[in-house]
């Protein structure tokens, strides 16, 4: 391959997968491109690593952001990885379509990965032909950021390129590149490949990477294994319980999906839950609902299950004990994420240090928004107008009038145990609950202008709100509401 290195301009890359975990990827280069060109650079993203903007304005960035230029010290490769697909395991799967450029550290002294995503085939590709498709690759830059700006632990998109190429899906597509940046791309699934090839020093050696890459802490543990494994329950539970309490629905949580390090990862047909119905699913491959809205906390324990699989022969010699130590580890799962939860969907509603009884009062309001089936993000943000004394914006979305009276008295007797002001109350609450969430038919609606018509001008737009999800401007209602009625079920197709 005749694929060009550059020297300029600079990224300062240390490489400690390529360096240190040989056997676990193969060196790989990018397909050509025939016309790349810088459709999207995340500016704010670019600071935080460290790299300069304007370094990466001209052609050199779309040809470094399509792996069409190798900047210096990058050691462009393709992870291998196995994975659970809707329960049943693939044992090899690995990066079809993305290549690995390297890691930097970022601003706070972070170590990230900068992959590429649709840049070609790999020998990982199976039947697919290594590449992304415009709207795919726009979905995940908005809702990476979208998760970013809601706080939620998430990969992000430092760069969209069109690659002046068309892609075949169901018809034809334009084609385009993801830069992407993650803590790491370390998945269940990783551990999965080795494990199901007997390879225990594989999965040793994964482990004292993963552990000194994103749980240094638990090296001194008396069971650094376990300790690890217990991180990784923490930051699972955590997470998935931060996407309930959005209404965020991943889609596809395939065990090669979910991270070691706690982001979320691989936004394929993902989406923001409008109406609130626990059993939404929009994948149009979720034949069965396994990745249903509901179901992605007992999802989340299946996978880390799988995980604890893998790992049993580095907890004891005993397989009988191994067993007994992991099953218990991985229970504990379950009332971490109750408490992140709980945690979390209290603070939506203004309490702090939430009790028992705070979760019923909690599930009566999530069970009077099912009966109603209001907008899920809407009710808590509107629970703010009732505290400054306006109670016609949430009652405008309830059809159970004197329920919803009866509970808004309920609950305000029990924030006034608080002693703290209304009004700072609401305040919190309009830092915790969104405004602008990406909704699906405005997400559908920039992507088909982008892909179509190759405007930009919507998908910016959308972009701006959702990275600012907290604060309202003027005239920007229309991506309040969710989509009419005419326009639902949505689905998105896995096409990506
Ligand atoms: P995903 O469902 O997107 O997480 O992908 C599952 C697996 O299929 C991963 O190993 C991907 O690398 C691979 N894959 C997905 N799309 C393609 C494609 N167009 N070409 C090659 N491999 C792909
Ligand atoms: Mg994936």
């Amino acid at each position: 391959m005749d694929t060009h290195s550059v020297a300029e301009p600079k990224i300062n890359f240390d490489n400690s997968f390529s360096r240190s975990m040989e056997g676990f990827y193969v060196p790989c280069v990018a397909a050509r491109f025939s016309a790349p060109k810088l459709t999207l650079f995340n500016h704010t993203l670019a600071k935080e690593l460290g790299l300069n903007a304007a370094d990466f304005k001209s052609d050199e960035g779309a040809a470094i952001f399509s792996g069409q230029a190798i900047p210096d010290g990058a050691a462009p490769l393709a992870q291998v990885y196995a994975g659970h697909q809707f329960g049943h395991l693939s044992p090899q799967l690995g990066d079809g379509r993305a290549l690995l450029l390297g890691e930097i550290t970022d601003t706070d002294g972070k170590r990230r990965d900068i992959q590429l995503k649709g840049s070609g085939p790999t020998p990982f590709s199976r039947n697919g032909d290594g590449l992304a498709a415009l709207g795919p690759v726009l979905r995940e830059y908005l809702m990476g950021e979208a998760m970013h700006a809601l706080g939620i632990p998430t990969t992000r998109a430092l760069a969209a390129v069109t690659t002046g190429d068309q892609v075949y899906r169901e018809t034809k597509l334009p084609g385009a590149i993801l830069t992407r940046i993650a803590a790491s791309h370390i998945r269940v699934g990783t551990f999965q490949y080795f494990a199901a090839r007997n390879d225990q020093d594989k999965v040793r050696q994964l482990s004292d990477y993963a552990i000194e890459r994103h749980y240094p802490g638990v090296q001194k543990a008396s069971n650094p294994y376990l300790a690890f494994f217990n991180e990784v329950v923490k930051a699972q539970a955590s997470l998935i319980a931060q996407w309930m309490n959005v209404g965020f629905i991943h889609g596809v949580m395939n065990t090669d999906n979910m991270t070691i390090s706690g982001e979320t990862i691989d936004y394929g047909p993902c989406a923001f839950m409008d109406v609130f119905n626990p059993e939404t699913c929009f994948s149009s491959i979720d034949t069965q609902g396994r990745y249903a809205f509901e179901q992605q906390p007992p999802i989340g324990q299946w996978n880390l299950t799988r995980l604890a699989e893998t790992l049993l022969p580095l907890i004891d010699e005993d397989e009988e004990k191994a067993v007994e130590i992991m099953t218990k580890a991985v229970n504990e799962y379950r009332d971490l994420y109750e408490d992140a939860w709980l945690t979390g969907a209290a603070a939506k509603i203004g309490l702090s240090s939430p009790s028992k009884e705070d979760q019923v009062l909690i599930l009566q309001l999530f069970s009077m928004m099912v009966s109603d089936a209001t907008d899920f993000t809407q009710v808590f943000r509107r629970l703010s107008d009732v505290l400054r004394g306006n109670c016609v914006p949430v009652q405008t979305l309830f059809k159970n009038q004197s329920g919803l009276k009866a509970w808004l008295n309920q609950w305000q007797s029990r924030l006034e145990t608080q002693h703290r002001s209304f009004t700072d109350v609401a305040d919190k609450i309009d830092r915790i609950n969104p405004i602008y969430i990406a909704r699906n038919h405005k997400v559908e609606e920039a992507l088909d202008a982008a892909v179509n018509d190759g405007d930009l001008t919507l998908f910016d737009d959308l972009l701006d709100l959702v990275s600012n999800p907290f604060t309202e401007r003027l005239g920007m209602d229309a991506y309040t509401r969710p989509a009419p009625e005419s326009t639902v079920p949505y689905q998105t197709f896995c096409g990506t």
